[in-house]
């Protein structure tokens, strides 16, 4: 009873501080000009494919009724087996060109297991950048720390690590700076919400969503970065929901919701939809709340969208190289990025795949590295200390030379085709050939685990020295999420 009371109330807090950000002052809904507010575009100079206005109709002159209606279904915060179960329950659907759907996951690494982390990736969703510790506002540190742990452990190229979301979805101006500086392709943390569901859309003329929280002053203009606004569901009292909108209402009132307005983007312009859940409220843990029939719900729905034959599943990744060049529905299963070929290795290796045709990727070849209470998985090698936002890379436990010592990803090979056991790419066509162009250099610390000579150094990237202030803040931030995780049983 005490213990349902609290999970209450972690629910609660949790809830309310991931939707926050779409609560709070509606804008009426925006006119049919280019003008929202503070934001304006003029369609004659910002021109694809470098510059995109915030628009409602389809890129490139496509009727509404040809675009494939895509759905982007995001995931948020660490992966740990039975999140990534879950998700793939949510995911287990195909798209109309036979490949499984595809989903975006916001990474922040407390709790995170590198080697799901991997698996993920490597059955071709996108892994994205959600800041080491989760905090808001999140510093350059934050930012960068993760993208250099999600490489090292789990062999995502940078190439690769393209979007990003903030915790709480409370950013500022200068985190959208910052992820501009550090050559990112988008952000998504806005609102649809009061009507400003937009294509995706690029910030050349600043943002055209959340001008109630002060961000589209005309002084915020990030070219080429694009903005893929979350969209909003709404539910049955008219009110927008952001993201985990079973959390409300019976988990059949939560599948109407999301089926109506679904509907309404399918039925009218196409806009991308979204589907935006933290797992771990849809997964049933050991002494924990039953979360099946919300998860039930939310699958059952995402079913029904794909029982129609223009419907895709695509990672925000996915969304924008089709904005970059638009295609009716009739031409997506032949672009290159919807494809999903798997490489064909046979033997086993620690790629996040099964090669050998059993149940389990990576049989026998996955490091744990454990600290007590940080305790995770591998294909690479255990760091000698835990990682921090502050050394995100430690120096490995064993060095090299040493028997089972493992090679990080270099810039030229993904890590679908990297044995780092053996330190040898298994690609050797031109279709799987991968050369990482945004290669970060480590210049945050002396420690990292720096073994891979061949890493160029044609992208240097800087972190900056965080500053006690923030470190402080994110102390706080980490004590406050290690309760929530305590009282949900996720530790
Ligand atoms: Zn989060």
């Amino acid at each position: 009873m005490v213990k349902s009371i609290f999970l209450a109330a972690a629910s609660a807090f949790i809830t309310h501080h991931l939707v926050s950000a779409q609560e709070g002052a509606f804008l009426p809904s925006a006119g049919s000009n280019l003008n929202y507010a503070s934001y304006s575009c003029d369609p004659s100079t910002c021109i694809a494919p470098a510059c995109y206005c915030a628009t409602k109709d389809p890129p490139a002159g496509l009727s509404p009724s040809s675009v494939p209606q895509m759905v982007s279904v995001t995931f948020d915060d660490s992966i740990q087996p039975q999140l990534l179960e879950t998700a793939y329950k949510m995911l287990n659907v195909k798209n109309p060109n036979g490949c499984k759907a595809k989903g975006t996951w916001y990474v922040s690494l407390q709790y995170n297991d590198y080697a799901s982390t991997q698996q993920w990736y490597a059955a071709g969703n996108e892994v994205a950048d959600h800041t080491f510790s989760h905090v808001g506002s999140p510093s350059e540190q934050e930012i960068v720390s993760c993208q250099r742990a999600l490489n090292a452990y789990a062999g995502i190229p940078y190439g690769k690590i393209q979007g990003f979301r903030a915790p709480f979805l409370n950013y500022t101006t200068n985190t959208l700076k910052i992820i501009k500086d550090h050559g990112f392709t988008y952000d998504s943390s806005v609102s649809s919400a009061g009507g400003k569901n937009f294509y995706p859309y690029t910030l050349d003329n600043g943002l055209a969503n959340d001008c109630w929280k002060g961000v589209c002053d005309s002084s915020l203009k990030l070219p080429g970065l694009f903005e893929i606004p979350m969209y909003s569901v709404t539910d049955g009292s008219g009110t927008e929901r952001l993201m985990d909108v079973y959390l409300d209402g019976k988990p059949s009132d939560a599948k109407a919701w999301t089926l109506k307005t679904f509907e309404s983007h399918y039925n009218g312009n196409r806009q991308p939809f979204g589907i935006y859940v933290h797992p771990a409220h849809l997964t049933t843990q050991a002494g924990g709340p039953d979360a099946s029939d919300k998860l039930s719900a939310i699958v059952s729905a995402i079913q029904e969208m794909a029982a129609k034959k223009d419907v895709w599943f695509v990672t925000n990744l996915q969304l924008v190289e089709w904005m970059k060049k638009p295609v009716p529905a009739s031409e997506m299963a032949q672009q290159p990025y919807m494809h999903c070929e798997q490489p064909d290795i046979k033997q086993e290796i620690c790629n996040g795949l099964d090669e050998t045709g059993g149940t389990t990727a990576d049989n026998g070849l996955i490091n744990s590295c454990n600290f007590g209470t940080t305790f995770f998985k591998t294909c690479f090698n255990c760091p000698s200390q835990v990682p921090t936002v502050a050394n995100p890379v430690p120096p490995p436990s064993i060095a090299k030379g040493q028997s089972g010592y493992r090679e990080m990803l270099p810039d030229n090979c993904d890590s679908k085709w990297w044995d780092p056991i053996a330190a040898t790419c298994l690609c050797s066509s031109s279709h799987c050939e991968y050369k990482d162009t945004a290669v970060m250099v480590d210049n945050m610390n002396g420690g990292a685990d720096s073994s891979s000579g061949s890493r160029s150094k044609n992208s240097i990237i800087v972190g900056k020295p965080q500053s006690s202030d923030t470190v402080k803040a994110d102390a706080k931030i980490e004590v406050g999420l290690m309760v929530l995780m305590i009282l949900y049983g996720w530790m």
